[in-house]
């Protein structure tokens, strides 16, 4: 039976969320219930453990967020489908004028690991969810055809950023704006084993940190190189 105990937690939490950020005088959504006006979207994975708004200690009002399975960018195909991430990038970059795009990768993907493994045949969405993915399995296997499973994942998680951002560049008002100057677009990845966060330099087509590891566990300074 399904614990009945989680609209408790619910309800605590929100309240929490109340005493923090709605309730006192002067707060937040004094300026936000006029409307939003976030510095970033994020493309982040649907895995709990990712939330980019927990993980670059946003508030409210930050952040506009697409998550799905893999943090997956798909091409720009402007037919009649429901293309729901298209559509929220369209709201952020056409209408929000959003600044920033960041794709947030992560080791560790569950996607990424369904992608790499023997394909689960009686998933009804998900392999073609993954299959938006496939160039990164296939320089993975071009260039770790005999690696480790750990280092295939990693670096098909890797690549899936890159081909995101690619992806990004298929629609034509993002090409347009980031030409323009007035839209710049980011790769992190969040290595959940070291607890570095990860930059994309494009230049030297490498991750590079942007955030060290803690020194040790508990330590309280990281060093920010960005
Ligand atoms: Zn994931």
């Amino acid at each position: 039976m399904v614990s009945q105990d989680l609209l408790k937690r619910f309800s605590a939490g929100f309240q929490r969320f109340q005493k923090t950020w709605y309730c006192p005088e002067n707060n937040i959504y004094e300026d936000l219930r006029a409307g939003q006006n976030p510095y970033a979207l994020v493309v982040a994975c649907s895995d709990s453990r990712v939330d980019p708004v927990l993980l670059l200690d946003a508030t409210p009002g930050d952040l506009f967020v697409i998550r799905n399975v893999a943090n997956l960018v798909p091409p720009y195909e402007p037919d009649s489908h429901h293309h729901g991430v298209s559509a929220a990038l369209e709201y952020a970059v056409r209408h929000l004028r959003i600044e920033h795009i960041m794709v947030m990768g992560h080791a560790k993907c569950g996607g990424f690991t369904s992608l790499l493994e023997v394909s689960h045949s009686d998933d009804e969405f998900l392999n073609i969810w993954m299959s938006l993915a496939c160039r990164a399995k296939a320089e993975v296997d071009r260039t770790l055809p005999d690696a480790d499973p750990d280092e295939r994942q990693r670096a098909c998680e890797m690549w899936g950023v890159r081909f995101s951002l690619d992806n990004l560049m298929g629609y034509p008002w993002i090409r347009e704006a980031v030409e323009r100057g007035e839209l710049l677009l980011h790769g992190l990845y969040f290595d959940m084993g070291t607890g570095e966060l990860l930059y994309f330099d494009a230049h030297r087509e490498a991750f590079v940190p942007m955030v060290e590891a803690c020194a040790s566990a508990g330590a309280s300074s990281v060093r920010v190189r960005r």
